[in-house]
């Protein structure tokens, strides 16, 4: 007895399968394309965001509208990294391998 069940599909069924998964691929990438603003929040819809009223600021962007939030969310988690290092350590110098990425991020999202 094996803990995974396994169905076996015969051609026909797995060629209907395959058929539906890719209709279903299809419309999802329609979605996308009517609304391709679809995943972003209100603010970012409104070009009211970091990344449209900071980041664009500073020159041409290297990084994509999404990117750069995901960017963003990187350097919030080194800098709570960096906190809870210094909260836990308070008379050790922070370490420049933590310094170093948050410093890197810092700086792709020009902060
Ligand atoms: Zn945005």
């Amino acid at each position: 007895m094996t803990d995974t069940m396994h169905i076996v599909l015969n051609q026909e069924d797995a060629q209907l399968f395959t058929e539906i998964r890719d209709s279903i691929d299809k419309l999802a990438q329609e979605l996308r394309n009517l609304n391709p603003d679809g995943h972003l929040s209100d603010v970012c819809r409104r070009k009211g965001c970091s990344y449209y009223k900071h980041y664009l600021a500073m020159g041409p962007p290297d990084l994509t509208h999404d990117g750069f939030h995901a960017a963003e969310e990187i350097c919030v988690k080194n800098q709570e990294q960096i906190t809870r290092y210094v909260e836990l350590n308070p008379d050790k110098p922070i370490p420049a391998e933590l310094m170093d990425r948050a410093d890197e991020g810092e700086r792709r999202v020009r902060a």
